[in-house]
């Protein structure tokens, strides 16, 4: 396996090194000894701080995907009306996956390159459509935009739209998010980017409205909510969780406290602004039609003139220096610069 002097890929992120020496140890059965669900307990809160909720929040052994999943088969039946408001490819991802299950689905698709502007047409889509559910994606990593779920809340709240769902997989631990704020049911996370833990768990918030839900639907299967609800006061999970991740997770989640989430947040935003810089100076455009729209945490840029994505790959590669390709329409024109949890030092690289 080939490791590199600046890993840029957004994510998997490279592991921090105390979390790496967590991995070390020998841990044991996590069904018996009581000091996991203690552990497992001091995650939940330290994940509702980072997601700003008052929210249960249950944590799963698998990568982010899981939760994508978990989200909307714990939730949703054939037939239930689903919103999905995508402005990249895991919006639009998404409203395929409630489609697989059979719900009808309205996806509002907007550019890639920007945000959700037309708050009238997701307004007026909502109050016809009734949706059950409304989906958004906090960072779309591939297209290296944030965006502001302000509008998105206060429309849920509103119409009374019972879920909204939000994968912020890719801003969790690096900018603020304002689960109860937003009035958001289900906030996803993954372990995997900004926390910089392997990618082996993931979470989400689960509001009131959202467990209720969750008991009517029943569903039941290896990636279901539902036997997490009551795991913290029972200690009995539906399958061993695995000790070891949850030990990674905590590390990562205490790494944020120790600097401060404040200084985090500016550590991503200050390289963000430093990585726009260097690819203005460098001739390269930025892929987001306008820098407000831009991510802290991952910026997607065209790949420069001259050059196709291999050989800009390969060039990069032999100084050690890795960016992300990327998927769908982006593929062959846009790559990404993943600058998230430790891989923000960007000062000393050169972007030719
Ligand atoms: C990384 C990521 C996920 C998890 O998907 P993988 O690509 O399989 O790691 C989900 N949503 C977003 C927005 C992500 O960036």
């Amino acid at each position: 396996m080939k490791t590199y002097r600046y890993p840029f890929f957004p994510g998997p992120t490279s592991v921090s090194e105390n979390v790496l020496h967590v991995g070390l140890t020998n841990f044991g059965s996590a069904d018996v000894e009581p000091e996991f669900l203690d552990l497992y307990k001091k995650c939940v809160i330290d994940l509702q701080k980072i997601l700003n909720t008052k929210s249960d929040v249950v944590i799963m052994t698998g990568e982010g995907m899981l939760v994508l999943w978990s989200g909307l088969k714990s939730c949703l039946e054939p037939g239930d009306k689903v919103l999905a408001i995508s402005t990249g490819i895991f919006g639009t991802g998404i409203g395929e996956m409630a489609k697989s299950i059979g719900c009808e689905v309205k996806t509002i698709e907007f550019p890639y390159d920007c945000s959700f502007e037309d708050h009238f047409l997701i307004e007026k889509t909502i109050a016809e459509f009734k949706p059950k559910m409304i989906t958004a994606v906090h960072c779309e990593t591939p297209s290296g935009i944030l965006n502001d779920l302000t509008i998105l809340g206060k429309l849920k709240k509103m119409y009374k739209v019972p879920l909204f769902y939000v994968d912020a997989v890719a801003s969790v631990g690096a900018v603020h998010i304002n689960a109860d704020k937003h009035n958001i049911d289900l906030c996803l996370g993954g372990s995997q980017k900004a926390l910089s833990v392997p990618a082996n768990s993931c979470f989400m918030s689960v509001s009131d409205k959202a467990w209720s839900i969750i008991e009517e639907v029943g569903y039941q299967g290896y990636d279901a909510l539902l036997p997490f609800k009551d795991v913290k006061t029972t200690g009995f999970f539906p399958y061993t969780p695995s000790w070891v991740n949850i030990a990674q997770l905590y590390q990562s989640t205490q790494n944020i406290f120790v600097e401060g989430f404040e200084n985090v947040v500016k550590r991503h935003e200050n390289c963000s602004k430093n990585v726009i810089k260097k690819l203005k100076e460098a001739g390269i455009k930025l892929f987001p039609r306008d820098e407000k729209y831009s991510s802290p945490t991952v910026t997607a840029a065209y790949i420069p003139d001259g050059f196709t994505w291999e050989e800009y790959d390969k060039m990069m590669r032999e100084k050690g220096i890795v960016f992300g390709g990327n998927y769908g329409e982006l593929e062959g024109k846009v790559f990404r610069i993943g600058h998230m949890g430790t891989q923000t030092n960007f000062e000393e690289l050169c972007l030719f």
